[in-house]
């Protein structure tokens, strides 16, 4: 979410615009890609990091009272409240008020769908029922939100106001997931009148004048209208969809120009999970092609190793270019969150494995470590410049966009790890979980520590004998060969990085494959900058700790945020060392201290440091890139 000033210049500064062109004929076939990802319902987590981490969000999830993030709607819509009011984001005088409601529907159907849950259900269902009586309240026209209409009427006139329809979209995909996730019926009824509302607010006005309109963040606007025409099966929504497909940043994306320099990240990738949508429902190649080559520049030019994007919310600088991108404010944690959204369309339509790598990466080392184990508590950024810490929120204070988009992706950690195509199964991710593959009568039971576990074990239970396809992810991280065993037997061969091990045949009930995936410390150095490099062993990002010098309680947490402010690091960071290191690899600087857990250290340096994976350091310091020479 902008919170710069100079950025949100910048977008007044981008007008006036050329007149948009008219898109071509819609097929109205639609298109249903070849690889799908399971329902959140099909999918369990078993014991291990993701289902404790899902559990402290359900804590966090638990915490919060829908009596205060109901409050400034039913205030807007005349009716009492004596809750005492949030703060930061959702404070009363703060201009995206509203927006986490938005976000806590989606969590709450998000988890209760992936864990069965029918506490966060009624949860929900109670939060529906009084968004309903708001949206009664306010006229029963559709308009709902936790603000007065006037907002909408300065974005219209081009006057100063933070992002109307970016916060309407977090209700409405809120209103959605409650329907489509939760089985809420009232959800699509308030949904559609809300619909219903942007529609005849947008009817009136001219391509040149929505063209304006689009240049102040709008979130997914047009992705979850298109959901809303997938699930209804009404074009209608689908033509109000489009007047927010923000055709001048759409252009340059179709021809295969990279002109993301100087944008705001978060504010355009949801639009492009939009352009994935709609291709998805008309079959229009062009909004393919906009996705798919956003997604590949974004994940090979623009990314960190720890798959995140942006610094200081934006891509500053030209592809490739990264060196002088690390600061205390990179990987804005919305975006990762975005990207993975769109990662599982990519995938979709590809099957590549790339996608699925990307995915892993993004997801542990950008997503895993950003919720505080104590109180589920979520991050806004992900430090890269060395020497600081994750800073994290202040319950009930901050309520960044983060702790929205932060609140879904620990309410869906089961996503994504299994897709499914006619031939079979792919298992892309190796997270301890269930499979209940109705539609083949099979389950899947996926038994792994990883990643202090190298490699996976799959077990197949079905009523009977089923043929399909098992095909397991061979991560381009391998430092070995793999192997596979059937029911014991060791198989012949095996898969090469960046691909996946496939056994097509067959199964019948306890049919067990086992499969090791060797890991290896490596280095991945900054595109622009070879000395400036971190160390990985597997997926992982390992960080150097640097200690806990002046984080004190009051350091470690960010101060109550007023809007467009950016949550301060209140101690100077600590220097980090610099290595040399022989030429052979770094297993021959930094070697693993116990079998028993992920920690390193490194030998023989001016100053030594201990490295553990990224996702398990917490209120202490830390470098992730460091300057490495030749001895
Ligand atoms: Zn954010």
């Amino acid at each position: 979410m902008r919170r710069r000033e100079f950025l949100a210049a910048t977008a007044a500064a981008a007008l006036p615009l050329h007149r948009l062109g008219r898109i071509g004929p819609v097929h109205s076939a639609g298109f249903v890609p070849p690889v799908r990802p399971f329902d959140l319902s099909a999918v369990r987590l078993l014991p291990g990091p993701f289902l404790d981490a899902m559990e402290v969000n359900r804590r966090f999830l638990l915490a919060q009272d829908p009596d205060r993030l109901l409050h400034m709607f039913r205030l807007t819509a005349g009716l009492p409240s004596i809750a005492e009011p949030l703060g930061g984001w959702e404070a009363p005088d703060n201009e995206l008020r509203g927006h986490y409601t938005g976000h806590y529907l989606s969590a709450l159907a998000l988890m209760s769908a992936s864990q069965g849950d029918s506490e966060l259900k009624a949860r929900g269902d109670r939060l529906v029922a009084e968004l309903w009586k708001c949206q009664q309240a306010l006229g029963g026209y559709g308009y709902l939100s936790a603000f007065p209409v006037e907002f909408f009427d300065r974005l219209r006139a081009g006057k100063p106001v933070w992002a109307p329809f970016y916060t309407l979209h977090k209700i409405m995909a809120g209103l959605l997931d409650m329907h489509t996730l939760a089985g809420n019926a009232q959800a699509l009824d308030v949904l559609r009148g809300m619909a219903s509302w942007v529609a005849s607010w947008t009817q009136p006005l001219g391509d040149y004048d929505m063209a304006r309109v689009l240049e102040r963040e709008y979130g997914g606007m047009n992705e979850v209208l298109y959901n809303l025409a997938g699930v209804t099966g009404q074009d209608r929504w689908r033509d109000v969809a489009h007047r927010f497909d923000h055709e001048r940043f759409f252009a340059p994306l179709s021809m295969g120009r990279d002109e993301l320099k100087g944008l705001h990240a978060n504010t355009n990738i949801p639009k492009v999970i939009g352009a994935a949508r709609r291709y998805e429902l008309t079959g229009e190649l062009r909004y393919r092609r906009i996705a798919e080559y956003f997604w590949r520049q974004v994940t090979t030019q623009r990314a960190y190793c720890t798959g995140g994007t942006s610094n200081g919310e934006g891509w500053e600088t030209e592809p490739g270019v990264l060196s002088t991108q690390l600061s205390g404010y990179t990987q804005e944690d919305c975006t990762t969150y975005n990207m993975l959204k769109l990662t599982r369309h990519v995938f979709g339509w590809t099957a590549d494995p790339a996608a699925a790598d990307y995915y892993e990466r993004a997801l542990f080392n950008g997503i895993l470590g950003s919720q505080h184990p104590r109180d589920g508590e979520k991050l806004y950024y992900v430090s890269l410049a060395s020497g600081l810490w994750k800073l994290f929120g202040t319950p009930t204070q901050d309520y960044w966009c983060c702790t929205g988009t932060m609140s879904e992706a620990f309410a869906k950690l089961g996503d994504s790890i299994y897709f499914q195509d006619d031939a079979g199964v792919y298992v892309n991710l190796f997270i301890a979980s269930q499979l209940d593959w109705a539609a083949r009568g099979v389950h899947l039971v996926q038994q792994t520590r990883f990643p202090e576990e190298e490699g996976t074990t799959l077990v197949v239970h079905a009523q009977r004998p089923v043929r399909f396809a098992l095909r397991i992810r061979v991560p381009y991280w391998m430092g070995a060969e793999g192997t596979a065993r059937l029911n014991g037997r060791a198989l012949e061969g095996f898969a090469a990085p960046g691909g996946y091990y496939v056994l097509d045949r067959t199964w019948k009930d306890g049919d067990t494959v086992a499969v090791t995936l060797p890991m290896r410390l490596h280095l991945q150095a900054l595109p622009d900058d070879p000395a400036m490099q971190a160390v990985m062993y597997g997926p992982l990002v390992l960080v150097g700790r640097l200690g806990t010098e002046g984080l004190t309680p009051g350091v470690l947490r960010a101060e109550p945020t007023k809007p467009r402010t950016v949550p301060e690091y209140k101690s100077e960071p600590v220097p980090a060392p610099a290595f040399t290191a022989p030429g052979t690899g770094p297993a021959d600087w930094i070697t693993r201290t116990t079998a028993r857990s992920l920690e390193f250290r490194t030998t023989g340096q001016q100053r030594d440091v201990t490295l553990v994976p990224f996702h398990t350091l917490f209120d202490e310091r830390y470098a992730v890139y460091w300057k490495i020479t030749a001895a």
